[in-house]
C-alpha cells in the first residue's frame, strides 16, 4: 500500500471533518471533478484536430446500488493514467484541474469552465464512504486503472476495467451510526443515517439543488409510471392498469439564466425563475440582472419580491443571496451579500472568484465578497430610486411591503445610512393627502420654511386635528403624519435632511435683489444644498412666531400670571409649565394643547413604554 502524501492523516482529517460542514456536498464535489473531466476532454478536442469527441456524447451519470449501499458517479471525460491517478489523488492539496487551467491559460476563453481549484473536493467523499475506488482509463490509452483507498493511511493503485475513456468513482457508504446515548433527560442526538443517499429522489434533489447549472449533462435512471396498452380484448369494464420502467434522465437544466445577457431574457423567463427558485407565487416587483468585469468577475441576478414573505419580521427569517461558482452553488443563503435594510431581495450572485471550499466562518473574512456586496447595494438603491421615479404605484406597494425596514436601516445604524436610504422613504403629507418623499416636500416648501416639520402618533386621521398639527399648517407649512413605531426613531436618528439643489436663500436684501436681477438678465437661478432640521411639531420650541407674537405671547403670560400660577398648582407635576403659546393659529384653533420639552416626543415615550414588539 502506498501512503499519502503531504502529512497526509492529520489533513485527512480535519479535511474531511472541518472544512465542510455539510456532508451532502461530496456529490456537488464529485460531480463538479467530472463536470471538469468532462470540459478538459471537450477543450482539448476543440484545440486538437486530431481529436474526435462528439459533444452531444459528453456526459456525467450518478446511480446508485441500495444492496451494495454504493453510490457511483462517471463521466466519459479525460480520464486519468496511473501517473495521474497517482499525483492527483495520492497528494491531498493537489490540483491536476488547477494545472490544466494553468497551463492552457493562454487558450482559455468561453471554452473552459473548470471549477476545481484547491485539490482537497475529492476527499469529501469520505465524509460518507467508508471506500472509494476510481476507476479511470485515460483518453487516448488502452488500459485503465483502479485506485482505492479507505481515506485513514493510505490507497492502492491496481490494473482495471473500463470500456471506454472517463473516470467512474465509487463510493461504499460508510455504516449508519445509531443515536449517540445521551444525559438522562436530554433530547437524544440523532444518528447518522447514510443510507438516506440510497434514494433517487434525494440524488435527484441533491444534483438540482447543488449542481444545476454544471453544462454538461447529469445523469441517472429513473423510475417511472406508465399505463399498460390496452389489451384488444379489453371489455366494457376494462380498469386501465399500470407499470414501472426506466428511463434515462437529465436531471440538471444546464444553463444558468444569470449568465445570460438581460436582453436575451423575457421577463417572463426571469419571472418562472424567480417563482421556482425562491417559492412565491407572485411575480417580481423588480429583475436586477448585472455582469462586472475587470479585477472581480460576477454575475448578479437579484430580485425585488412583490409582496413580503409572512415571515420577514420574524426572528427567523433568514437572509441572503444563493452564492455560486462557476455554476456550483456553495452557499443557499449567503447572508454577508445584503445589508440589513434589503434583506428581502432575493437572489443569486455567481463568481469564479470566489473559492469553492470557503465556509460561512471563512466568508466573513472575503474581502472580494464585501467587494461584491458594497456593489450590490449601491445596484439595488439604485433600482429602487428608479422605481421610486418611474412607476410611483409600484413604489408605494414596494415601500407597504417593506419601507419599515429601511427606517430600520437609518435607526440602527445611528443616521449614517441615511444618505443612503433616506430618499427612499415615504411620508404621509396633509397637506397634499398623499405619500411624499423628502425631496418632494422640501420641493413645496414656501420661502422662509427652515424644517420639515412631522406628527408622529397611532393614527392619521387624529394626528391630522392635533393642535399642535394644524397650527403649522395653518402657517402654510406641511406637516408629516408618521404612524410606524419607527418613525419618529428614524427622524431623530436622522436629525437633518440635507435637500439637494434648492433655490439659494440670501442672507441681505442687496445680495437677494443682485440675484433677481441676474437671472432677469438670463443667468442659471443659484442653486444650494439646504440642512434641513427634522422637527416634530409635539416637541420643543418650534421657533416659529414673529417677533410680534413671541412680544403679545409674553405679555399676556404675564398679565394672566395668577391664572397660569393657579393651573400649575392644580396640575402638579404632571405639567412642566403652563404658557401662552403661539403655536395656535388659525381659523378654528383649539384653546389649549400639550407639547413636550427635551427630545422625547409623548408617542415616543408610549412606544418606547410599550416596549418592543
Ligand atoms: P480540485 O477539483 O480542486 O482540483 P479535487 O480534490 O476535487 O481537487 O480533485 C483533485 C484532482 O483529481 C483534480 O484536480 C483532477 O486532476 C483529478 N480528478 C478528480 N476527479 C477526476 C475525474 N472524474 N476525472 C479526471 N480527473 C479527476
Ligand atoms: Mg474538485
Amino acid at each position: 500500500m502506498r501512503k499519502f502524501k503531504t502529512e497526509s492523516k492529520k489533513l485527512l482529517d480535519l479535511m474531511i471533518n472541518s472544512i465542510y460542514t455539510n456532508k451532502e456536498i461530496f456529490l456537488r464535489e464529485l460531480i463538479s471533478n467530472a463536470s471538469d473531466a468532462v470540459d478538459k476532454l471537450n477543450f482539448k478536442s476543440l484545440t486538437d484536430d486530431s481529436m474526435h469527441v462528439d459533444q452531444g456524447d459528453l456526459a456525467i451519470r450518478v446511480s446508485f446500488d441500495r444492496d451494495a449501499r454504493t453510490i457511483t458517479v462517471s463521466d466519459n471525460g479525460i480520464g486519468m493514467t496511473a501517473e495521474e491517478l497517482e499525483k492527483n489523488l495520492g497528494t491531498i492539496a493537489h490540483s491536476g484541474s488547477q494545472e490544466f487551467k494553468a497551463e492552457n491559460a493562454e487558450h482559455q476563453g468561453d471554452a473552459v469552465d473548470i471549477i476545481g481549484q484547491f485539490g482537497v473536493g475529492f476527499y469529501s467523499a469520505f465524509m460518507v464512504a467508508k471506500r472509494v475506488r476510481v476507476v479511470s482509463r485515460a483518453y487516448g490509452q488502452d488500459e485503465a486503472h483502479a485506485w482505492e483507498s479507505d481515506g485513514l493511511e493510505g490507497y492502492t493503485i491496481e490494473p482495471g476495467e473500463r470500456a471506454e475513456h472517463g473516470t467512474d468513482v465509487i463510493l461504499t457508504l460508510r455504516d449508519n451510526e445509531p443515536a449517540k446515548p445521551t444525559q438522562p433527560g436530554e433530547p437524544a442526538e440523532p444518528g447518522e443515517n447514510y443510507d438516506r443517499f440510497l434514494s433517487e429522489w434525494t440524488l435527484k434533489d441533491l444534483i438540482k439543488r447543488y449542481s444545476n447549472y454544471v453544462r454538461y449533462p447529469i445523469q441517472m435512471m429513473v423510475t417511472k409510471t406508465r399505463e399498460k396498452p390496452k389489451p384488444e380484448d379489453a371489455g366494457d369494464d376494462y380498469q386501465p392498469e399500470y407499470e414501472e420502467y426506466q428511463e434515462l434522465e437529465t436531471i440538471n437544466s444546464m444553463t444558468p439564466i444569470w449568465k445570460k445577457r438581460s436582453d436575451d431574457v423575457s421577463q417572463e423567463d426571469y419571472n418562472e425563475f424567480y417563482k421556482s427558485t425562491f417559492h412565491d407565487f407572485e411575480d417580481p416587483a423588480r429583475t436586477i440582472s448585472f455582469h462586472a468585469e475587470g479585477t472581480l468577475e460576477y454575475d448578479a441576478l437579484l430580485f425585488i419580491p412583490g409582496r413580503a414573505p409572512f415571515d420577514l419580521y420574524s426572528k427567523d427569517y433568514e437572509k441572503g443571496l444563493a452564492l455560486y461558482s462557476s455554476n456550483v452553488m456553495i452557499m443557499e443563503k449567503c447572508a454577508d451579500l445584503l445589508p440589513d435594510y434589503y434583506n428581502f431581495v432575493r437572489g443569486v450572485v455567481d463568481s469564479e472568484d470566489v473559492s469553492l471550499n470557503i465556509s460561512r466562518e471563512t466568508l466573513q473574512h472575503d474581502r472580494q465578497l464585501h467587494a461584491i456586496a458594497r456593489r450590490i447595494e449601491k445596484k439595488i438603491t439604485s433600482e429602487l430610486e428608479a422605481m421610486r421615479d418611474d412607476d410611483r404605484a409600484a413604489y408605494e406597494t414596494f415601500f407597504e411591503n417593506f419601507g419599515r425596514g429601511l427606517k430600520f436601516g437609518i435607526y440602527n445604524s445611528y443616521g449614517a445610512k441615511a444618505a443612503e436610504l433616506g430618499d427612499l422613504l415615504l411620508f404621509w403629507s396633509a397637506k397634499e393627502q398623499k405619500l411624499v418623499t423628502l425631496a418632494e416636500y422640501a420641493a413645496a416648501m414656501p420661502e422662509g420654511q427652515k424644517a420639515i416639520y412631522y406628527a408622529a402618533g397611532d393614527d392619521r386621521e387624529r394626528l391630522a386635528k392635533m393642535p399642535v398639527v394644524t397650527g403649522v399648517l395653518a402657517r402654510g407649512y406641511d406637516v408629516l403624519l408618521c404612524t410606524q413605531d419607527v418613525d419618529e426613531f428614524t427622524f431623530q436618528a436622522m436629525r437633518e435632511y440635507v435637500a439637494r439643489d434648492m433655490p439659494k436663500v440670501y442672507e441681505d436684501e442687496a445680495a437677494r435683489e443682485a440675484a433677481a436681477k441676474a437671472v432677469a438678465d438670463g443667468a442659471e437661478p443659484e442653486l444650494e444644498d439646504r440642512h434641513l432640521e427634522l422637527k416634530n411639531v409635539a416637541t420643543g420650541d418650534l421657533d416659529l412666531a414673529t417677533e410680534d407674537e413671541k412680544k403679545q405671547a409674553e405679555e399676556a403670560t404675564k398679565e394672566h400670571g395668577d391664572l397660569f400660577a393657579a393651573m400649575k398648582e392644580a396640575l402638579g407635576d404632571r405639567v412642566e409649565k403652563v404658557t401662552v403659546s403661539s403655536r395656535l393659529v388659525g381659523e378654528d384653533e383649539a384653546p389649549a394643547c400639550i407639547t413636550t420639552e427635551g427630545p422625547l416626543s409623548l408617542e415616543m415615550e408610549k412606544v418606547l413604554k410599550r416596549g418592543p414588539e
